[in-house]
């Protein structure tokens, strides 16, 4: 069995103030958990104030939102993998929905930021997710598996094993309604089934589900089959729910 895995993506809230504030709260509240791993992705302005926060706390793993796919250079307003790295962070999110949607992100882009991960030493956590009008029209799986696969096969074999992917439904992010355990099983299941068709060394893959997940849903979505861990966006932001959604 894989170990659980709690990803907190607070978007663009808690500027370097706050982070200090909430790292203060959930430190104090959530002691460290062998069974479990905790990786928060702050914005990027917050990762060295979480970094400090965090001390000697290394049971807790800091991620970065979204990175560029080059490493350097005249790239104003962007941050780098290295630069990401430098700041504290250990992962990083690629392909977020609101990166596709809101920014027009495409399957190539995170093919490369991915690759621009890896080459620094973050370990990519791919998000991978299908609109309400796909799911309506059954596609969900073929646009999935697709979104895996543009990146997935850009991607050495040791590079696959390393990768972290989480499926978020595009309707069920920060809409308040979540996919049922049974929804989150079928998708991952197939998630599985592509890897384990492709090379049987990925097969240890984690698959997280992200989408509204709350203290109330935490439970039933991460007992799920297949389901590794859970992405958490708006109840990640409040470090009493975050600390509660931590020990389910
Ligand atoms: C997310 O931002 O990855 C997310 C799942 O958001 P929410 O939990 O708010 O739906």
């Amino acid at each position: 069995m894989r170990t659980p895995i709690f990803a907190a993506n607070w978007k663009m809230n808690h500027g370097p103030s706050q982070a200090r504030a909430f790292m203060a709260a959930f430190l104090s509240a959530y002691s460290p958990r062998k069974d479990r791993s905790v990786v928060l992705f702050p914005p990027a302005i917050s990762l060295t104030t979480v970094r400090d926060a965090l001390g000697g706390r290394h049971d807790i793993v800091l991620g970065v939102q979204n990175i560029y796919k080059e490493d350097k250079g005249a790239f104003t307003g962007e941050t780098s993998a290295p630069m990401a790295v430098d700041a504290g962070a250990k992962v990083a999110l690629v392909g977020h929905s609101e990166r596709r949607h809101v920014f027009g992100e495409t399957d190539e882009q995170c093919a490369k930021k991915c690759a621009a991960a890896f080459r620094a030493g973050l370990t990519p956590m791919l998000c991978v997710g299908e609109t309400l009008a796909q799911r309506e029209s059954g596609d969900t799986e073929s646009v999935v598996l697709r979104q895996l696969a543009a990146v997935v096969t850009t991607l050495a074999a040791d590079q696959v094993a390393r990768l972290v992917i989480a499926y978020e439904p595009v309707w069920a992010i920060g809409t308040g309604r979540n996919a049922t355990p049974d929804d989150a099983a079928q998708v991952h299941a197939a998630i599985r089934r592509w890897f384990s068709s492709q090379s049987g060394a990925a097969n240890d893959v984690p698959v997280l589900y992200g989408g509204s997940v709350n203290t109330k849903n935490a439970a039933s979505l991460l007992a799920a089959p297949g389901v590794d861990g859970l992405l958490v966006g708006g109840a990640s932001l409040d470090a009493e729910a975050w600390t509660a959604i931590c020990r389910t």
